[in-house]
């Protein structure tokens, strides 16, 4: 997706050879634009998939996923990764190391809003190593849906996240992919 593509190469801030930061489209500001657009992008990849839910992870995915599920006119989920008062017990529950926190949380969804009818689009905005799609599938598997497939704003293609996830015969498809980055160098694909 051009676009987005652009808009990494103005905004994105490298901080590591692994870690870059997009806080002026998509985790702190948010171009509701660019993510409209991006929902749409998702929405016509798998538009022959006839999915039923989209499902993502807290915080950071959920303005894609709500883009591409309004798109999709179907519900959008995303996994919850602490426990409130109002959290519902009767949940599906996975352990997943968290990329950007350097620590281990659960992310849970509640068994009522996931069945076996259910056709899923994981959407997040980036993979690295992938731990939280993994634990995302892992979810859709207790609950008896069908995976369709995986969409990604950003794919750090040199980390190993995609490819293994791809190696399983899952779909990832992401909107851009870096090859590589160094503080004030991106090259995307
Ligand atoms: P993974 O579980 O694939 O290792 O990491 C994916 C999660 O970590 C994503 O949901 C995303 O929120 C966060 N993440 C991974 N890499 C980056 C990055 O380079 N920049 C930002 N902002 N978040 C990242």
């Amino acid at each position: 997706m051009e676009l987005l593509k652009e808009r990494i190469r103005q905004q994105g801030i490298v901080l590591t050879s692994d870690v870059l930061k997009l806080d002026a489209i998509l985790n702190h500001q948010v171009d509701t634009e660019l993510i409209m657009e991006m929902g749409k992008e998702f929405a016509r990849r798998f538009k022959e998939e006839g999915v039923t839910k989209v499902v993502t992870v807290e915080s950071s995915g959920i303005t894609i996923a709500f883009a591409t599920a309004y798109e999709m006119k179907v519900p959008l989920i995303f996994a919850r990764r602490k426990k409130t008062l109002t959290t519902d017990n009767d949940c599906w529950l996975e352990r997943v190391p968290s990329f950007t926190k350097g620590i281990v949380t659960d992310i849970m969804i509640s068994k009522q809003f996931l069945t076996k009818d259910d056709r899923v689009l994981i959407i997040d905005d980036f993979i690295a190593n992938g731990d939280a799609a993994r634990g995302l599938i892992r979810i859709i598997g207790h609950s008896g849906a069908a995976l369709v497939g995986v969409g990604i704003a950003v794919e750090k293609a040199f980390q190993l996240g995609a490819p293994s996830i791809r190696e399983t015969g899952i779909r990832v498809d992401s909107l851009a992919r870096i090859l590589r980055m160094e503080p004030g160098f991106i090259e995307l694909e």
